[in-house]
């Protein structure tokens, strides 16, 4: 359950923003998730909801927007998302593959009104 401190967080930075815009509500929080990232977007939705009870982000949606992992052909130089267990240049047929993984994590954006 490692989602809660990072939720926490970023129910944190979501109520710090909207309190600077004098908000009246936080619609929605875009976050951009690297799909090897260690976190699950509806867990983060369900805890956030849970901080969120009796504040102006109550209804707020949490959208993921996922960044795939590519991979680099180090032969043909081609660059394609990966196909799970299929480790292969579908171009070359090579196997000397570069691995371009996205592991972050960060708020994108913050909809508030
Ligand atoms: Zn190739």
């Amino acid at each position: 359950m490692h989602e809660l401190p990072v939720t926490k967080g970023i129910f944190k930075t979501a109520m710090a923003e909207a309190e600077k815009q004098n908000a009246n509500k936080i619609k929605t929080i875009t976050l951009k998730m690297g799909d090897n990232c260690d976190y699950v977007a509806e867990i983060i939705q369900e805890y956030f909801s849970m901080l969120a009870e009796d504040t102006i982000a109550k209804d707020c949606k949490i959208v993921a927007n996922y960044v795939h992992t590519t991979v680099i052909c180090k032969d043909c130089g081609r660059e394609f998302t990966r196909q799970e267990f299929k480790d292969v240049c579908p171009y070359c047929k090579s196997e000397h593959l570069k691995l371009n993984i996205f592991k972050d994590f960060y708020i994108e954006t913050i909809e508030i009104e």
